[in-house]
């Protein structure tokens, strides 16, 4: 599976494609030494920044047009080839790019609302930030959102 750093502009676009499960690393503020470390270090550089091009002998580098992150996300699937709903959602914080890892149903007994506790079998934490993810219907709204995204 493809991995990205996107730099300081791409953020919604990075959240976006945590959404699709990928492993992206945002650099707010990042020199370009760091940049350029983790482009080096295999992950595709996702960027608006046209001088970017200047590394392309070291590592994928994929420049990034739209200004809205719904192209932006387009644009990316599309030009980099990405399987495109058939990452698993989910599995990953959007918030810290880790991995979700599953979680035993009482340990998140106080920390979400009753009516999903009820509702939910299978609850998913963060072992970064401590946030918890179920398949709910924030799930399947954001699903149908970028399945409309990349449509058209
Ligand atoms: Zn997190």
């Amino acid at each position: 599976m493809q991995r990205f750093v996107a730099d300081r502009m791409l953020g919604k676009l990075a959240k976006w494609l945590r959404v699709l499960g990928y492993d992206v690393v945002y650099l707010r503020k990042a020199s370009e030494g760091e940049i350029l470390q983790k482009l080096q270090a295999g992950r595709t550089l996702l960027t608006r920044n046209r001088r970017a091009q200047k590394w392309r002998g070291k590592g994928n580098v994929f420049i990034v047009k739209g200004n809205d992150p719904k192209i932006q996300l387009r644009e990316v699937v599309k030009g980099l080839g990405l399987p495109e709903l058939d990452a698993v959602i989910f599995s990953r914080c959007l918030g810290c790019n880790r991995t979700l890892d599953p979680v035993k149903r009482e340990t998140v007994r106080e920390e979400v609302p009753d009516y999903i506790y009820q509702k939910h079998e299978e609850f998913y934490r963060c072992n970064d930030c401590g946030k918890v993810y179920w398949h709910g219907s924030h799930a399947v709204r954001m699903r149908q959102q970028l399945q409309k995204m990349l449509e058209d």
